[in-house]
């Protein structure tokens, strides 16, 4: 009999990658509603094909969900965070979750390096300006980049790839991580006031815990130096927004870039009225090569479990 994968939802227009990989190994790809259904009805369509394996973007993957897939192996998640998985029902049934760690380190970098660039060119501010208009280069507060400091809050798989990529750029890169002590002969670790009081670019790579929470406060950014660009690639909740109103007001801040807020998609009316402020919606890691590898590489993990091999990026440990 043949295996059935459902495919929950997907935020791209077509089924195409995912079919190819899932349907060359011999099972049958099903697909649920391009957009997101509610919890109930992927509950349903669990119920109804009793799937082998199943693939989520952002649908929600019930313990209900679980239960009615009495032969699921593996939930395969399209992207990294496991929110939308009831990882604990699936470890208890013995089912793999994994998900795709790694997929966009490059264009999640290049989106922090390119706020700087930006930043120290003025490319933004100026676009802005002749758009609008005005053609006033004797306007112009643009920085060197090599002569400046660039300061990294969390230096895991990303945050390694964006200090090199400004060191590439000339700059002196430190790094605050509580939890990792090697870094690159030329890296500095230092501690997070350090990394405050010493960067012109602060660039936040932390993920979003319970002690990262506004990690970016009013007193973090009273101890950063006068006219410094906050860049933040994460997750909105590290930094508090209000705060960098405030910092944006005073001074202390010259511009801010922010590929994700606190409340998305909601954006403060302060940092649109803002000139320094560049603002991209949460899309830091697309790009046609990305999604591509996100989702080639979901798919081959449900066809590695369902042909009796182990997945690649296990995020549970399923009792067996
Ligand atoms: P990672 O796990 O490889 O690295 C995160 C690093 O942050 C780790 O080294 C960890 O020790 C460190 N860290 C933990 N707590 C910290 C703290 N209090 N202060 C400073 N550092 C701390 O993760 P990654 O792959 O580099 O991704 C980093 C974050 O980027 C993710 O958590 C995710 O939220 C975000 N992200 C955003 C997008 C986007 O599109 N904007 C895409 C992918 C990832």
């Amino acid at each position: 009999m043949t295996r059935t994968v459902l495919l929950t939802d997907y935020a791209w227009p077509d089924d195409k990658v995912e079919r190819e990989v899932i349907e060359r190994a011999g099972f049958t790809l099903v697909s649920g509603p391009a957009k997101p259904a509610p919890a109930a009805e992927i509950d349903a369509l669990a119920a109804q094909h009793h799937p082998d394996a199943i693939l989520t973007c952002w649908a929600e993957v019930s313990a209900a969900a679980i239960a009615a897939s009495p032969a699921l192996k593996i939930v395969a998640r399209l992207g990294v965070g496991l929110d939308n998985i009831d990882v604990d029902a699936a470890t208890e049934r013995g089912i793999w979750v994994t998900n795709v760690p790694d997929y966009c380190v490059a264009e999640v970098s290049d989106h922090a390096v390119g706020f700087a660039i930006a930043w120290a060119r003025g490319l933004i501010h100026f676009d802005r300006e002749v758009r609008s208009g005005r053609w006033d280069p004797a306007s112009a507060n643009l920085r060197r980049l090599s002569e400046l400091t660039c300061g990294i809050a969390g230096f895991g798989r990303i945050g390694r790839a964006t200090a090199a990529k400004m060191q590439a750029l000339g700059c002196r890169v430190l790094a605050y991580d509580p939890h990792t002590s090697n870094a690159p002969d030329n890296i500095e670790l230092v501690d997070f006031e350090t990394l405050l009081a010493s960067s012109d670019i602060v660039v936040i790579h932390a993920p979003l815990t319970p002690s990262t929470h506004h990690l970016i406060n009013p007193d973090a950014i009273s101890k950063m130096r006068r006219g410094s660009l906050l860049i933040n690639v994460s997750r909105g909740g590290v930094v508090d927004t209000a705060a960098v109103i405030e910092g944006l007001a005073s001074g202390i801040l010259s511009g801010v870039g922010f590929d994700v807020l606190e409340d998305e998609p909601r954006v403060p009316p302060e940092l649109i009225a803002h000139p320094g402020a560049m603002i991209t919606p949460h899309v830091a890691f697309s790009s046609d090569a990305s999604l591509i590898e996100l989702r080639r590489r979901a798919a081959e993990e449900v066809v590695r479990v369902l042909s009796g091999g182990m997945p690649e990026q296990p995020r549970n440990n399923p009792r067996r």
